[in-house]
């Protein structure tokens, strides 16, 4: 079987499994409010939650932009199942680069089967994402000893190791910050449910407080000073593509039922398809959700060749297409009517899920900033005028 052929065989899987079994479970959990563990085991024995790892690592190893063609499919589906595999598709990928043999075996490999969940554990209430963190460990001998707050925490309930940025005691900016693999009983460790959200029903979300929780040195990934690296580096490329990509995905499910919603409803003698004014909402959402789906995978081949602007396109892809989901799903909305807005149409859901992806990765407020900067820095300043 040639590569497309297999490729092929493997969307077909996907997109079948979506629109079925998929549907159902989007069905479960909007009834039940809640993930169940069965979902996570169904997709895993399915293959679907290590479709891009390599095969060495017990992966599918599909290139990064046919795996993104697989994004798309699957951000059609509930915004739970799509959080699934977004982030267990990408948390090995942010731990891999930094981890020691030993540690590639105790982390990396057994979160690309499945056998342990790990959340990205980064944003804090206290203060600004990034360099601004305040969680701190003090060392003493081979154990750190991590003290602060975290919140928003994606499977900080369900999980079995936080993926933790955290910063030396007394350290400041990048320099002193630390990656820990903290495991989610540690003693000292507070973990409050905090899953009830807007949209993406269903999915976990923790607070967590931490006193003292000691952490073995052995679960550092990297050295002192490299935390961030492995929370903003290399890792965030690829993540901020596969959020562009789930924009694309949710955009398309908001205009299929826009359009079934519009071809069946009539008004006044004519279906909505027949008003100029809904046509022009349904191409306009087709050529922008077309426009997007191109620029999220030119920046996902960028990335696959290694390209110096990766990660420009990848804040460009973000930036771009989650202001077109905003814009298609209040669209798609709009045409449903006042209907809409109730929770038995599944429009309802998918605006609600939508609304999220404009954190999720960054802000496009910070997508903005790393587009300035890599401006700034293709562009230099005019020579100065010579002194007569
Ligand atoms: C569904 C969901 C799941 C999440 N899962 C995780 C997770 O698993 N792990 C995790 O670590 N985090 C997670 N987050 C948190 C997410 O990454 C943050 O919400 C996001 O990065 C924004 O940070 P903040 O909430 O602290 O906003 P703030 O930093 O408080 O920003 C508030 C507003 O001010 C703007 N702003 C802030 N600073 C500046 C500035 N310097 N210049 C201009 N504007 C600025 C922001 O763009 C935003 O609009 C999740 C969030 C959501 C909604």
């Amino acid at each position: 079987m040639s590569e497309d052929q297999s490729f092929d065989r493997i969307r077909a899987q996907v997109e079948e499994w979506v629109k079925g079994p998929g549907e159902r479970w989007a069905e479960h959990i909007e009834e039940d409010g809640e993930v169940p563990e069965a979902l996570w085991e169904e997709m895993n024995r399915l293959g679907f939650l290590r479709m891009a790892a390599p095969p060495k690592y017990g992966g599918q190893g599909l290139p990064f932009s046919r795996w993104m063609e697989l994004m798309e499919i699957f951000s059609r589906s509930h915004g739970s199942i799509r959080m699934i595999v977004h982030v267990v598709n990408g948390i090995w990928r942010a731990m891999d680069g930094h981890a020691s043999a030993q540690q590639r075996e105790r982390f990396v490999l057994p979160s690309v089967t499945g056998e342990i969940k790990i959340a990205f554990t980064l944003t804090e209430p206290g203060n600004g994402t990034g360099a601004d963190l305040t969680t701190s460990v003090v060392r003493e001998g081979d154990t750190y000893y991590l003290s602060g707050r975290k919140h928003l925490i994606t499977f900080g309930v369900r999980c079995d190791y936080y993926l933790l940025a955290a910063r030396v005691e007394g350290s400041s900016g990048h320099g002193g910050t630390v990656a820990l693999l903290v495991p989610r009983n540690a003693p000292g460790a507070q973990v409050k449910d905090t899953s009830h959200t807007m949209g993406v029903t269903g999915t976990d979300h923790a607070s967590l407080a931490f006193d003292r929780t000691p952490v073995p040195v052995g679960h550092r990934l990297g050295a002192e000073g490299e935390g961030l690296d492995i929370f903003l580096g290399g890792f965030l490329t690829p993540s901020r593509i596969s959020v562009a990509m789930s924009c694309v995905g949710l955009a398309e499910r908001a205009q299929q039922l826009a359009l079934e919603y519009a071809r069946s409803r009539v008004t006044f003698g004519k279906t909505l398809t027949q008003r100029q004014a809904i046509q022009f909402m349904l191409a306009e959402n087709a050529a922008d959700i077309e426009a997007a789906r191109q620029l999220v995978l030119h920046a996902a081949r960028r990335f696959e060749e290694g390209a110096d602007d990766a990660s420009m396109q990848s804040s460009m892809a973000k930036m771009h297409a989650v202001t077109m989901l905003t814009n298609v799903t209040d669209k798609a909305l709009q045409i449903h009517g006042g209907l809409g807005y109730w929770k038995s149409q599944k429009i309802e859901r998918v605006y609600r899920d939508a609304r999220a992806q404009r954190f999720e990765e960054g802000t496009n407020e910070v997508q903005k900033q790393v587009v300035f900067r890599a401006l700034l820095r293709r562009t230099r300043p005019p020579a100065a005028p010579e002194p007569n």
